[in-house]
């Protein structure tokens, strides 16, 4: 199969404004600035893989990663696609401390391959094509602006909400109690970045309560490394607590999974790459832990790539694929794939991920 050897890679920094900063517990995002990496096979045909980077989160920078794929790509060319497997454990092997890099590589491949198939990505991953309809993130900061922007989303469709917590206990309470009346009683998410300890994780969520507020999920209510009171409120809570920088990597995951410290998991593919994220999809499944389809700042690039992840093999619980939503500039075109409202609508992807850089 000639046809699928790498040709040609080419790496390059991308950039683009946001409608706002995205602003959580533990840092910020001014604007995107991401690595667009590309793999072109003998036959033609292209695929485009994104890397991430958070580095307020995982401490990867835009420089190093740029650096990396550019190395990484010296060793694909004239790789054979097929090959995909072998491909992706030489390149954890190479990019074990760069996971953004690696899941632009394996992004970018599987892209490739499932053009050169004749297939949409989900299908690589399933048969299922479960819908995909994401939640909207409420970022901290700039209150009055988010009440319009919750009546804004929630009129364009969006009926679950995320809302960033973690730095002012009251204001926080009081942000969430009218988010929850502003939207009539749509569904929420609490993220709060590691911001808590687990009593005041606790009674942040039996003041709501008190509100009538009861939230879906609550993500990484304590410090990364506080398994002892994550699991506390594991036992305690009604609503799945759902561990986020606390997994970083499938041998977290199922430390977690293990010793009981949380009962859902936001997979991220920036955080394990592609690979490694199905690995923990199956530890999750076998033991009914509940998932989220997470992400960084992404473009709808690794954004619809997640979306067919989730969809193709199903079963997700929670999906916070929102991070397009925020971008000014128009760097990716998706074509009418992802709505408005939210939905990724990947059953009408004819090929690969479906998405081409501007
Ligand atoms: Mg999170």
């Amino acid at each position: 199969m000639k046809e699928t050897i790498i040709k040609k890679i080419r790496v390059k920094k991308i950039r683009a404004d946001l409608f706002m900063p995205f602003a959580i517990s533990s840092g910020s995002h001014e604007r995107l600035e991401n690595i667009l990496f590309e793999v072109e096979l003998k036959s033609g045909i292209k695929g485009f893989g994104e890397a991430a980077i958070a580095n307020h989160v995982t401490g990867e920078t835009q420089n190093l990663t740029f650096n990396n794929l550019k190395r990484i790509g010296v060793w694909l060319e004239g790789k054979d696609i097929a090959d995909y497997f072998n491909i992706f454990v030489f390149a954890e092997r190479k990019l074990d401390k760069n996971r953004s890099a690696l899941a632009a590589v394996e992004m970018a491949v599987l892209d490739a391959l499932t053009k050169s198939l004749n297939i949409p990505l989900w299908k690589f991953y399933g048969n299922k094509c479960a819908e995909i309809k994401s939640d909207i993130t409420l970022v901290i900061g700039g209150e009055k602006n988010n009440y319009s922007f919750i009546r804004k989303m929630a009129a364009r469709g969006f009926n679950v909400f995320k809302i960033k917590v973690g730095v002012d206990f009251d204001k926080d309470i009081n942000r969430v109690v009218s988010i929850s009346r502003i939207t009539g009683g749509a569904g929420i998410y609490l993220d709060a970045n590691c911001a808590y300890d687990a009593e005041t994780a606790f009674k942040f969520i039996k003041t709501l309560e008190k509100h009538k507020v009861v939230p879906l999920v609550f993500e990484q209510p304590t410090a990364k490394e506080d398994f002892a009171g994550l699991k506390f409120l594991t036992g305690k809570l009604k609503m799945p607590v759902c561990a986020d920088e606390s997994v970083s990597s499938v041998e977290d995951a199922f430390k977690i999974i293990k010793n009981g410290y949380a009962n859902a998991i936001n997979i991220k593919l920036m955080k394990f790459g592609l690979m490694r994220s199905r690995e923990i999809y199956n530890l999750a499944k076998i033991k009914n832990i509940k998932l989220m389809m997470g992400e960084m700042l992404e473009s709808s690039l690794s954004s619809l790539c997640a979306a067919h992840f989730a969809g193709g093999l199903g079963g997700f619980d929670f999906i916070d694929l929102d991070t397009p939503f925020f971008i000014k500039d128009k760097i990716m075109n998706s074509g009418a794939i992802i709505k408005r409202s939210g939905i990724y609508e990947i059953n009408k992807v004819k090929k690969g991920i479906g998405v081409k850089p501007i």
